[in-house]
């Protein structure tokens, strides 16, 4: 094998699914999210193992994933599409039964007068000051909205990673404040919300990163795992150095193996000096700087040659990774890009 393999464990997958599932109650629908290609791991086959699993709504960031989603999971399950109602999206939507979340007053004139009766959702803005009506242009459009075929009122948590912090409990009480007395499905709670307890749970929740085995869900299976193949293997006299920059020189005999992947491959430059790649259980240091396509690594130490080499396993998850690279989980399965041969396993 000489490409880099990205295998998605997608038992492991529902079953953070229906973890999550069991955290709120029984009344509370949990959705999922797959937007960006499920978080780089596969919108389609994510999409549905999960459906398989007893995943009835999916939410997806544009119509084009939308749109793909469809493909996948034909008629029945419920897509709903974060940025709303976008000029040039109406075929999509009407021809696909998309459900966008309508973000603005112009977005909700857009979506009844070229498609009247078909459902949306309202996404309100309760302070991320990010997507959705601000309090005012909801006050103004509420009354009609709600004669409307309306399906789900949401809004998005900004610090919900963060269990203690102030903007949680203000975020709930401007969601409860602008949509009590509505007759319509809520929804505030992303991975982090459905942690911080029932308060925020309202009727559907919409799991991204936990279900794909990233914090704040600390319990989460990992789903990702990375096999990287050994190209070729070196000995360096000490003094010899490695790579780009020589930024590694050998202060002894050294044996250095040189691994199919790279920074374009998700791998980022800045995640160099505390990365490990595994031979089984035992680790092995990068040496020297990642390169586009390559990477170096210390097998001094193994008592055989490697034929591949793990960047991504239960011991070295996305988000070591991401800590690492200084960034999120979020960024590290999203960045894995288009290389890897993706292997579904356990559906
Ligand atoms: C991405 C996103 C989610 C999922 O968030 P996670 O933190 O990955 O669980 C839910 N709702 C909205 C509006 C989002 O943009």
């Amino acid at each position: 094998m000489s490409t880099a393999t990205l295998t998605i464990d997608l038992e492991a997958l529902t079953a953070n699914w229906r973890t999550l599932n069991a955290a709120s109650d029984t009344t509370v629908e949990t959705a999922a999210v797959v937007k960006a290609n499920g978080y780089g791991l596969g919108a389609g086959r994510v999409a549905r193992a999960l459906a398989r699993a007893g995943a009835r709504k999916f939410f997806v960031a544009l119509a084009e994933e939308g749109a793909e989603l469809r493909q996948a999971l034909g008629p029945g399950p419920e897509i709903c599409v974060f940025s709303g109602h976008m000029p040039g999206d109406t075929d999509m939507i009407h021809d696909l039964s998309l459900v966008p979340m309508l973000n603005s007053i112009d977005q909700m004139l857009r979506h009844v007068e070229a498609l009247p009766g078909h459902p949306f959702g309202v996404q309100l803005d309760t302070g991320m000051n990010r997507l959705g009506m601000e309090p005012g242009e909801w006050a103004a459009l509420r009354d009609i909205a709600l004669t409307q075929n309306i399906k789900l009122i949401m809004s998005h948590l900004a610090c919900a990673d963060a269990p203690d912090h102030p903007m949680n409990a203000q975020q709930l009480a401007a969601f409860r404040q602008m949509t009590d007395g509505c007759d319509v499905p809520r929804s505030l709670s992303a991975t982090g919300g459905i942690l911080l307890g029932s308060d925020y749970h309202f009727d559907l929740t919409r799991p991204g990163v936990g279900l794909y085995g990233g914090l704040p869900f600390a319990a989460a299976r990992p789903v990702a795992a990375i096999s990287l193949p050994v190209i070729q293997i070196r000995d360096l006299d000490p003094g010899e150095t490695v790579g780009y920059s020589n930024t590694w020189t050998a202060t002894q005999p050294t044996r250095i193996a040189t691994v199919a992947a790279g920074y374009a491959d998700g791998i980022l430059r800045v995640m160099g000096p505390n990365t490990q790649l595994f031979a089984d259980d035992i680790a092995c240091p990068l040496r020297g700087r990642i390169s586009m396509d390559l990477i170096t690594v210390d097998i001094t130490h193994l008592s055989e040659d490697p034929k591949s080499l793990d960047l991504l396993n239960d011991r070295q998850t996305v988000d070591t990774l991401a800590d690492n690279a200084g960034t999120i989980g979020y960024e590290i399965l999203t960045s894995l890009g288009a290389r890897y041969q993706r292997r579904y396993v356990g559906a």
